[in-house]
C-alpha cells in the first residue's frame, strides 16, 4: 500500500509544498492528495486589489497540478481526526473522509472579528476571495463622495487604504488606527508613509479603538457615542486561524495555530505537519513567525524537507526560518520596504517610492508564478521510501 500524504489547503504554503513533495518522492510508493475548498489558487496578497476592481489572473488548481501526479480534491475540510488519521470533507459530491499516513495542515487564516459587535453583520474584509468580491460589488455601487473606513493600521490596513484611495479618488477614505500610524517603522519610513497618506488624501484617526460597527458608521467610544461615518467599513484588524486544528485535539497555541517542533511537525501528533498561517513556529530570532507569505515559504520548505527526509531515511535538514522585514505597497506606484533586526526592530534603512513599488510588484508576480509552477526549478529526484512505514514505525523514527 502506498504512503498517503494529504495536504490541506492549496494556498502559498500548501500548493508549493504539494509540488515539492511530488517532485521529490517516487509515485511508486507515495500518493499525494491536496484538498482545497476553491478551484483556483487565491492570491490573498492581492485581495484588496480585487476588492477595488482590479482583475487578477485566474490559476486553476487542476492546471497547476496537471502532470505532477498530485491528486486534487475540491472540498471543504470540516474536521481532522488525528487519532484515526482521517480528514472529513464536504464538497459538491457530498461528505467524505480521507485517510492519511502523513498530513500537512496549511489551511491559512481568515479575518479576526475580535468579538466586536456589528463586524460580522456590517463590516467587509479583504481576507479571502469571497469577502473581497462582496466588497468589490459594494464599492462598485458606492457613488462619488461615498465614505470608506478602513479599521486597522497593520500592513493590510495600510495597503487597503492606499490602494482604495489611489484607485477611487472620488471616495473619501479614512483609516482608524488603535495606535499611531506606522509607529513600528523607522522614522524615515514613517515620514514616507505619512506623506503618502497626505498625497492620497486619506484621513487618519489615531488612538481610535473601534468598539462597534453599524450600517453607516463605526462607533469609536460607546460611552461618549463618538463615531466615524462610513458607508462602508472594511475590517482589517487582524487574521485568525480556522478553529479546525484546535477542535481536532492537536496541540495549539492561544492563537489556535498548531504547535510544532523545529521541523514543523506537530508536538502532539508526529504524523501531522503544519505550515503557513496555521503554524505556530518559532523563527530563527526566537519569536513566533508572523503570518506572512515569507513565513509560508520558509515553513512549507522546512515541513516538506522534514517529511521527505523522514520517509526516505535521510537526515532532516534545517531550513532557515527568517523574518527579515516587511514590504508594504502604497497603491500601485509607491511602497515601503522596511528591514527589521533580530529583535524585530525596524532598521534605520528603508526603501521607498517607485523602485520599492516595482520590487513589490515583482514579489507578488513571483509568488503567483511560483504557485502556478510548483515543481519548477527543483531537482527531480523522486526517491523511494526507506520502508513503507506504518503508523508505529513513523512514530518510532520520531
Ligand atoms: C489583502 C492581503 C494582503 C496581504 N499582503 C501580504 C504581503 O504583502 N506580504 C505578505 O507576506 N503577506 C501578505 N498577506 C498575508 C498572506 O497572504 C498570508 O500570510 C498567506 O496567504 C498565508 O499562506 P497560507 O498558505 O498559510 O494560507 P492561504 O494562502 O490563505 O491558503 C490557505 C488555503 O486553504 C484553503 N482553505 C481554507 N480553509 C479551508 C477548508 N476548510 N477546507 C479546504 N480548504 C480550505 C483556502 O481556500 C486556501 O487555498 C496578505 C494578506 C491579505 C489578506
Amino acid at each position: 500500500m502506498k504512503h498517503r500524504i494529504v495536504v490541506l489547503g492549496a494556498g502559498y504554503a500548501g500548493a508549493f509544498a504539494a509540488g515539492n513533495l511530488a517532485r521529490r518522492l517516487s509515485p511508486a510508493d507515495t500518493e499525494i492528495t491536496v484538498v482545497n475548498a476553491e478551484p483556483d489558487f487565491v492570491e490573498r496578497m492581492r485581495m484588496h486589489q480585487l476588492a477595488i476592481g482590479q482583475d487578477l489572473a485566474v490559476r486553476k488548481l487542476s492546471d497547476v497540478f496537471a502532470g505532477t501526479g498530485v491528486r486534487l480534491r475540491l472540498a471543504r475540510v470540516t474536521s481532522v481526526d488525528p487519532e484515526r488519521k482521517t480528514v472529513a470533507v464536504t464538497g459538491e459530491d457530498g461528505d467524505g473522509e480521507l485517510a492519511y499516513d502523513t498530513l500537512l495542515y496549511a489551511l491559512g487564516s481568515s479575518v479576526a472579528h475580535h468579538g466586536v459587535p456589528g463586524v460580522a453583520e456590517y463590516a467587509f474584509d479583504v481576507a479571502g476571495r469571497s469577502s473581497a468580491l462582496r466588497l468589490r460589488e459594494r464599492l462598485a455601487r458606492l457613488g462619488a463622495g461615498g465614505t470608506v473606513l478602513v479599521v486597522g493600521e497593520g500592513l493590510t490596513g495600510i495597503e487597503t487604504a492606499t490602494e482604495f484611495a489611489e484607485s477611487r479618488p472620488d471616495l473619501s477614505v479614512t483609516l482608524a488606527a488603535r495606535g499611531e500610524l506606522g509607529a513600528w517603522l523607522s522614522p524615515k519610513a514613517r515620514r514616507h508613509l505619512r506623506q503618502a497618506f497626505d498625497r492620497l488624501g486619506i484621513t487618519v484617526h489615531e488612538h481610535t479603538n473601534i468598539e462597534a460597527v453599524e450600517p453607516t458608521r463605526a462607533i469609536a467610544d460607546r460611552v461618549t457615542g463618538s463615531s466615524i461615518p462610513a458607508d462602508v467599513t472594511v475590517w482589517t484588524a487582524g487574521f485568525a486561524v480556522h478553529p479546525i486544528a484546535a477542535a481536532s485535539g492537536l496541540e495549539v497555541a492561544e492563537t489556535g495555530q498548531i504547535v510544532v517542533d523545529r521541523s514543523m511537525r506537530s508536538v502532539s501528533h508526529p504524523d501531522v505537519y503544519a505550515a503557513g498561517d496555521s503554524v505556530y513556529a518559532i523563527g530563527d530570532n526566537g519569536r513566533p513567525l508572523p503570518m506572512s507569505c515569507g513565513s509560508a515559504g520558509y515553513t512549507n520548505m522546512q515541513a516538506t524537507a522534514a517529511i521527505i527526509a523522514r520517509l526516505t531515511g535521510g537526515k532532516v535538514p534545517t531550513v532557515g526560518l527568517k523574518y527579515l522585514g516587511n514590504h508594504i505597497s502604497l497603491g500601485q506606484r509607491d511602497a515601503i520596504f522596511q528591514m527589521v533586526d533580530g529583535d524585530v526592530r525596524s532598521k534605520s534603512w528603508f526603501l521607498g517610492g517607485k523602485f520599492a513599488a516595482r520590487l513589490k510588484s515583482g514579489v507578488l508576480k513571483g509568488a503567483g508564478w511560483g504557485i502556478a509552477h510548483p515543481t519548477f526549478g527543483m531537482p527531480k529526484r523522486q526517491r523511494r521510501l526507506a520502508t513503507i512505514p506504518d503508523r508505529a514505525s513513523v512514530r518510532a523514527a520520531a
